[in-house]
């Protein structure tokens, strides 16, 4: 099962497909995590993609297309994946098609902005392991209690200024996709506005689970 989480930053396609993984056996790729590694690893890639991320600007596609690639060819990917922000432009999509990775549906989360604020705004990221948490919970998890503040962080892009930016950015280059992916008859949308549950069971009622 190929899929393809689609949607505007915060709409919660990491918390999804988190949640989502524990029940099907296949891998969540983001791209942004993966960007973000090289920027960590401080490799040549990680150097040249940091400023466009800071400013909430897309990286090159250049640059996306080949880390995405090398990551599918991986073993893991053999029975299926997520795609979590990947693609985020046409050239990005028509590369998928290029290199004939079948994608089996395209999931679009469809959401209000002032949630994706909301949501952003208050998103904290587990450093030990990855998992997101948010201090607005409203419906996705909420940072546990016991967990110190120095446990957490905060992605420099989650700041107003990037959030604002990376709205636009998903307006103007990701938002059609939807159409793109909606002529290849592989589009189905979920209610992003919901609680983590309730998207959950939108998706498998979706993939026929
Ligand atoms: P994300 O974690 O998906 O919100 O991505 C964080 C940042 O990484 C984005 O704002 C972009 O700067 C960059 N990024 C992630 N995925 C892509 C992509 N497919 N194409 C271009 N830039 C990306």
């Amino acid at each position: 099962m190929n899929l393809i989480f689609l949607g505007p930053p915060g709409a919660g396609k990491g918390t999804v497909s988190q949640r989502f993984i524990e029940d099907v056996h296949i891998p969540q790729i983001s791209t942004g995590d993966l960007l973000r590694d090289a920027v960590s690893a401080g490799s040549e890639l990680g150097v040249e993609a940091k400023g466009y991320m800071d400013a909430g600007e897309l990286v090159p596609d250049g640059l996306v297309i080949g880390l995405l690639q090398e990551r599918i060819a991986k073993d893991d990917c053999h029975d299926g994946f997520i795609l979590d922000g990947f693609p985020r432009t046409i050239p990005q999509a028509e590369a998928l098609e290029a290199a004939n990775v079948r994608i089996d549906k395209v999931i679009n989360f469809d959401l209000k902005d002032d949630v994706i604020i909301r949501r952003l705004s208050g998103r904290r990221i587990h450093k030990a392991s990855g998992k997101i948490y948010n201090v607005n919970p409203e419906g996705i998890p909420a940072v546990p209690a016991d967990m110190a503040p120095e446990e957490l962080l905060q992605r420099d892009d989650d700041q107003p200024e990037a959030i604002a930016n990376r709205l636009v950015v998903y307006r103007n280059q990701t938002a059609p996709l939807i159409s793109f992916y909606e002529e290849r008859n592989v589009l189905a949308t979920v209610d992003a506005n919901l609680d983590l549950e309730p998207i959950t069971r939108e998706l498998k009622v979706i993939l026929g689970m």
